[in-house]
């Protein structure tokens, strides 16, 4: 079956809340599209000599607010198309928390799982070499998304200065020996967990100590989620990486798996637990369901075996807009990406602050600020979502699409 456009889905996210908001016909016009895509070709000459070619993509979505800021993807199935949702999604997710940034995306089509760390920093270096010209601290910050981490940051951080000179500030999720910031790399799934411990003070049906979770995808955010939740004394069952899943009904030893990612095992090579595939994870028995790896993965084709009751997005756009109607329906409580993983551009923000400043936070500052402004949108969104009686997802977009447009109107371009 064909796969549903990311980028329908979130224009159609974008007009239910536009439709609420009653935004003008080209108000709507001039938000939906991207300020520029620019499309380039990665070479890449292998360890065995032959010659690759990747296609590598940087899309600005709207900079009204501030800066474009969003990850840089390495996947198989980053294409134009996901990239341009993406970067729309960080237009709304910077909105949304206040940070006076824009929204944007990179991604470069391959599967970082079969490159050497050589080829790595090689491709990094050239996809940064032909982005250079449109990034820049004031213009546009990337930072790590799927498939990159914060030595992908450094490649890009030392080939854009051996461009513009010494510029740190130009890309954030840097290693903390490297104008990085403490709390940036755990920042995603902790800020997951967070939106989690609220959410579930909020709607008491599902308390967090001894809840069920099964999270989908144990790299950066799952990781970290996963282990933020079990210090809240939630109860993590599943966990999956690309090649499949485990469960345990009564709990997962994380103490014992959360090396895995770091040395590169994947999750089945764990002996005592079930395996589980990744459609199956996400059907079964618990309480919370915490996608964290791609998008698009619950569809019209499996929300209706969905059994949790609450699904937490900390991966972008894993609920499609046919699959969020049957779950919908059937009274889940759906907390969208913009809100759930924004503690990642939060921290980011807060490193790019950091960098300006040549000033360096504590561990300490960095988590109460995190929490302080993860904590004031939530209550914003579901505020107005019950204002609304809306879903929280229609109500975080339209918090984050009233902000652009004002900052639209205010800078006069519809004039
Ligand atoms: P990562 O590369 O560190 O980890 C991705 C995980 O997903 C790995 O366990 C991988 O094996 C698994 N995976 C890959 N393909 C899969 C597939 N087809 N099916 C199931 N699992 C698969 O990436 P990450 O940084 O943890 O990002 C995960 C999600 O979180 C993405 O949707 C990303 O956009 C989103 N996100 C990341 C950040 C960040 O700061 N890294 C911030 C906001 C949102």
């Amino acid at each position: 079956m064909k796969r549903e456009s990311a980028t329908e889905n979130v224009k159609h996210f974008f007009h239910k809340a536009a439709e609420l908001l009653d935004l003008p016909d080209d108000m709507r016009r001039t938000l939906i599209n991207p300020y520029r895509e620019i499309t380039v070709e990665v070479p890449l000459r292998r360890n065995d000599g032959r010659l690759d070619l990747y296609n590598g993509y940087r899309v600005q979505h709207n900079n009204f607010r501030g800066p474009f800021k969003g990850g840089i993807r390495y996947h198989p199935t980053a294409d134009l198309d996901d990239v341009r949702a993406l970067a729309s999604l960080m237009t709304w997710k910077t909105a949304l928390t206040g940070l006076p940034l824009g929204g944007a995306k990179g991604g470069v089509t391959c599967d970082p799982r079969e490159l050497e760390t050589n080829e790595l920093e090689k491709l990094t270096r050239v996809f940064t070499d032909k982005i250079s010209l449109v990034i820049g601290p004031r213009h546009d910050i990337p930072a790590p998304d799927m498939g990159t981490d914060s030595q992908t940051m450094a490649w890009l951080m030392d080939e854009y200065a051996k461009i513009h000179g010494h510029t740190p500030e130009v890309v954030t999720g840097k290693p903390i020996g490297l104008n990085g910031s403490f709390g940036r790399t755990e920042a995603t799934g902790h800020g997951t967990a967070l939106v989690i411990e609220q959410a579930t003070n909020d709607f008491d049906q599902i308390p967090v100590t001894g809840a069920k979770v099964a999270i989908q995808g144990f790299g950066n955010v799952g990781l970290y989620a996963a282990t933020f939740l079990d210090q809240m004394k939630a109860q993590v069952v599943a966990v999956s990486d690309y090649a499949g899943g485990i469960y345990n009904p009564k709990g997962l030893p994380l103490d014992q798996l959360t090396d895995f990612p770091v040395q590169r095992r994947l999750v089945q090579e764990f002996d005592d637990a079930d395996q589980v595939t990744n459609e199956e994870l996400l059907e079964l028995e618990c309480d919370i369901l915490v996608p964290a790896a791609i998008g698009g993965v619950i569809t019209e084709q499996n929300a209706d075996r969905i059994q949790a009751a609450a699904i937490f997005e900390a991966a972008n756009g894993p609920i499609t807009r046919s699959g969020e109607d049957i779950l919908l329906d059937k009274g889940k409580l759906i907390f969208p990406d913009i809100l759930v993983n924004a503690g990642g551009v939060i921290v980011s923000y807060f490193e790019w602050v950091q960098n300006i400043q040549e000033f360096t936070w504590e561990l300490s500052q960095v988590n109460a600020e995190l929490k302080r402004i993860l904590v004031k949108t939530y209550q914003q969104v579901r505020q107005l979502a019950e204002e609304k009686k809306t879903s929280m997802r229609t109500a975080a977009f339209m918090v984050g699409i009233e902000k652009v447009a004002e900052a639209t109107q205010l800078r006069g371009y519809l004039n």
